[in-house]
């Protein structure tokens, strides 16, 4: 049971710094409580928690359960609400915007390099070396510090990136082509926005407090990321630098209590207001882009990948980071091909499949981890197309060819009667030389949900001559 500061505290602030895990904070009103979901109960110390024994009250308490259910409470939100349509919203798709999302997929598994003071970052050549994007971490969330991190001081925060955070990233970035200027202008964002979002709005299995302590970690997440840009001239507009800066500003957190008979505060609920950094100066720009000075590119973000992510995210890592690539990859429903190498290292990282082309059962490992994915996304309605020349059914995943027979039992009879009399069974397993294959072979495009991303950009690009030019001009840069 997480402690609490009851209203008979003086606000001395004594406590404050004593506690290990920061769950003691001040409020708007410059009043001490404890965040729940920080809040540990000291348990692993048999001795009495630091926050009591420095108070000179001895104040911090067990918290006691509130009875009953909150109640609904009304919040003003000078907010957008996304997927108006029920299906998709648009999305700002710069490189910025597409790499960090990757970063926040992969953790750990990213390619990051150490600089020449011992600094982590990571440095993405655009167009053969003619632009570049670096990223580094902020050591702090204050959204004013922009000192990054070292190697040694990163790496637990890489260690412990979560998936999910690359969905609030994308939420981030769907909310910032609401602002005409996103890089001087506030969105905010509730948690019962983002747990509509992401469907935490159905997880019984969480409490209040632990929704909270997730969405707050989640939110803080993309907000450590910082990027500087050198940009190349293309067309009209003159190459620039973007400087050194956040690719999300933690402005403020406004949190909301509700206090019960006894005078005790319960968080019920944060709002988050978020400005994005100077990158969208320069690629999420309308009026810029009338000028000749910026870009304005974006795609577009379905409702359904969301909550696939939150889905599936634990047990198929893999299939996550592939789906969350593909969004920008094949954004504007284009038909792309992708190599099967470059599936595996956005899935898994490159260091792993170099070592699984080394070993025979890490080889093994890897592609029956692969197939696997494949198999989530396609059930989970992103389609692989194969290509029938470097990608052929004999080397295509078993459920892919399973899906060749038919559903009609008299149909399927014939299907396997065929099959008996030919030279080869799909059921046969794969040739030998398989990986060195699958090295070669391609994936034509992804087919998404009739409602994804296709119908959305069709609908747009008919009817806007404009847009097609901006189209043109995304698809080439990306
Ligand atoms: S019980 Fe421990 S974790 Fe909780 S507020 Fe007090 S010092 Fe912090
Ligand atoms: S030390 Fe005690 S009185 Fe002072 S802020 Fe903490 S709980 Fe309140």
């Amino acid at each position: 049971m997480p402690y609490t500061i009851p209203p008979s505290c003086s606000h001395c602030g004594i406590c404050l710094p004593e506690c290990p895990t920061k769950a003691i904070q001040i409020d708007n009103n410059n009043e001490h409580w404890v965040e729940p979901g920080l809040c540990n109960n000291c348990e692993d110390d048999n001795s009495q928690a630091p926050c009591v024994s420095s108070c000179p009250d001895s104040l911090p308490l067990p918290l006691p359960t509130k009875k009953g259910r909150y109640k609904a409470e009304p919040r003003v939100l000078n907010t957008h609400h996304l997927f108006a349509n029920g299906h998709n919203n648009p999305i700002a798709s710069s490189m910025v915007i597409w790499e960090a999302c990757n970063i926040l997929a992969k953790g750990s598994d990213f390619p990051w390099q150490i600089d020449s003071s011992g600094k982590l970052y990571f440095k993405r050549q655009v167009k053969q070396g003619k632009g570049k994007i670096e990223f580094r971490l902020a050591d702090d969330i204050d959204a004013n510090v922009k000192q990054t991190l070292s190697y040694q001081d990163a790496n637990p925060i890489i260690e412990a990136m979560d998936i999910r955070a690359a969905c609030v990233h994308l939420i981030f970035a769907a909310l910032a082509t609401s602002l005409e200027k996103p890089w001087e202008q506030e969105f905010a964002i509730d948690n019962k926005q983002i747990e509509t979002y992401l469907g935490l709005d159905k997880r019984k299995d969480l409490s209040k407090a632990a929704k909270l302590t997730l969405i707050k970690s989640l939110i803080q997440q993309p907000c450590q990321l910082i990027a500087d840009v050198d940009w190349f001239q293309q067309g009209k507009i003159q190459s620039f630098s973007v400087p050194k800066d956040r690719i999300w500003h933690l402005v403020a957190i406004d949190n909301h209590f509700q206090e019960d008979a006894q005078g005790y505060k319960h968080l019920v609920g944060m709002t988050f207001r978020i400005r994005a950094g100077m990158w969208a100066r320069y690629f999420l720009n309308k009026q810029g882009y009338k000028k000749y000075v910026a870009y304005y590119q974006y795609g577009t973000l379905p409702k359904f990948l969301l909550t696939t992510v939150m889905t599936i995210w634990h047990q198929h890592e893999g299939a996550v980071r592939m789906m969350l690539w593909l969004l920008f990859k094949t954004k504007m429903g284009k038909q792309q091909r992708v190599t099967v190498p470059r599936l595996m290292y956005v899935a898994y990282g490159e260091a792993k499949v170099r070592e699984a082309s080394l070993h025979r059962e890490k080889r093994k490992r890897l592609l029956r981890r692969f197939e696997s994915d494949l198999e989530v996304l396609n059930h989970y309605q992103v389609k692989p197309v194969f290509d029938p020349v470097t990608y052929p059914t004999a080397i295509q995943p078993l459920w892919a060819r399973l899906a060749a027979i038919p559903d009609d039992a008299e149909e399927a009879m014939e299907f396997w009667i065929k099959d008996g009399c030919n030279e080869t069974s799909i059921t046969d397993s794969a040739p030998p030389g398989k990986w060195n294959l699958l090295m070669k072979a391609r994936i034509l495009h992804f087919e998404l949900p009739s409602n994804g991303i296709n119908n959305y950009l069709v609908g747009k690009i008919k009817n806007n001559a404009r847009l097609v030019a901006k189209v043109k001009l995304t698809l080439y840069l990306v």
